[in-house]
């Protein structure tokens, strides 16, 4: 017999994130157990038969069922406050999955012309091939949504704050839109987690994650998820059952685990964030900061309306272009030069040069992705250090 955490009455978010979704074995294991198996056996004939036809619950095989995985989507769909999660195999593979359970064939999808660029590369690329089109409008102004939607419109997908420039997407107005034209809304809250924003409690009908991210927060796994009402899930249920981006039990053993840790890493780095945005803001060398959490960004009542805190990505612009940000970068001895970010270990990027390199100058000024541009991933370390890491580069400018 398995007992299973009973989260009936109303948990607080850090009681959540540890307890939701446990499930313990016979053994009374007291940390959750890592299940590597990748199918399960049944008692008789007719038990096989009550199992495959869904006549009575259980496992039957891991390409969509897997007690570790269970535990990892209970956990994460209780943070996010929604009645049901899928998990998957990687961000993407969320993404994917939300558009391939609920479009068809013909169906248009407005999306945000700043989400993250695999995910634009799927929709334009690879979506596209299936023919279900995307029209890219702006992130922060709800009337070109509304301006784009056909009679075939089936999804707004969007992302906030966005990457690197932190512009905020105001999801309550875009989902008032969105549902007056009975049209589906997605978020994806990779950035921000359900520790900093609920998007689905602003009346979003589906959040999507890159598990890779904070979830794991420490740069070990990839992991995606999709959560929303069982109504919605069941389709992305149905879709990962047969065409099999399955989250594997290791992994989710390694993320239901991050999550236990999430709300103090996500808020700790948040505010090592704020310090440094406000630090590099005063700085003589800096130009501009973009970050959600300052005065000075142009939507910062907003981003206080619907995120708890700024977050922890930090981008900002130097008083030079490429030569000065590349000097920045290459004088870090501490902050990682990669374009990972959500991890313990803060990260540095110049996004011209890399994560947008491949778009055409014009099309990246269009987008105010200038040369002079870092973005940081904070992390855990002390402020002090982050800063006499980035100082070495930037008196040398
Ligand atoms: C990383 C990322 C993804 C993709 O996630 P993977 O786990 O790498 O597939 C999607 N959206 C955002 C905002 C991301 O940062």
């Amino acid at each position: 017999m398995s007992e299973k955490f009973d989260d009936a009455p109303a948990y607080r978010l850090e009681t959540l994130a540890v307890r939701a979704g446990q499930e313990r074995s016979q053994f009374g294991e007291h940390s959750e157990a890592l299940y590597l198996t990748s199918s399960f056996v049944f008692k008789s004939a007719a038990q096989a038969a009550k199992r495959f036809s869904g006549e009575e619950e259980g496992n039957v095989y891991a390409r969509f069922s897997n007690p570790t995985v269970t535990m990892f989507e209970e956990r994460l769909a209780a943070l996010e406050g929604a009645e049901d999660c899928v998990a998957m195999a990687s961000g993407m593979a969320a993404i994917m999955a939300v558009c391939l359970a609920h479009l068809k064939q013909g169906d248009h999808i407005v999306a945000s012309n700043s989400l993250f660029g695999a995910t634009v590369q799927l929709f334009n690329n690879i979506l596209s091939r299936t023919g279900i089109t995307t029209t890219f409008v702006s992130h922060t102004d709800p009337a070109a949504w509304e301006a784009a939607i056909r009679p075939e419109t089936k999804l707004f997908f969007l992302e906030t704050p966005s990457n690197p420039l932190t512009e905020i997407a105001d999801i309550r107005a875009l989902t008032a839109i969105a549902h007056a034209h009975g049209i589906l809304v997605a978020v994806d809250n990779c950035f921000c987690t359900p520790i900093l924003q609920r998007p689905l409690e602003m009346g979003a009908d589906l959040v999507v994650h890159s598990a890779t991210k904070y979830i794991d927060g420490q740069g070990r796994v990839l992991g995606g998820a999709v959560c929303g009402p069982k109504k919605l899930t069941d389709e992305v249920f149905k879709y990962l059952r047969t065409a099999g981006p399955t989250l594997s039990a290791f992994n989710a053993w390694v993320l239901l685990k991050g999550l236990e840790t999430m709300k103090l890493r996500v808020e700790a780095q948040s505010a090592n964030a704020a310090k440094l945005a406000g630090w590099l803001e005063a700085h003589p060398k800096v130009a501009r900061v973009f970050y959600p959490g300052l005065p000075s960004h142009p939507q910062y009542e907003l981003a206080k309306s619907q995120q708890k805190s700024g977050g922890a990505i930090v981008s900002f612009e130097l008083k030079g272009g490429r030569e000065q940000a590349w000097t920045v970068v290459d004088n870090c001895h501490l902050l990682s030069i990669t374009a990972n970010l959500g991890d313990t270990k803060t990260t540095i990027t110049h996004p011209a040069t890399t994560t947008h390199g491949r778009i055409t100058p014009e099309a990246r000024a269009a987008a105010g992705i200038s040369d002079g541009l870092l973005r940081i991933a904070v992390g855990l370390e002390a402020l002090e250090d982050l800063q006499a890491d980035l100082n070495r580069g930037l008196q040398l400018i």
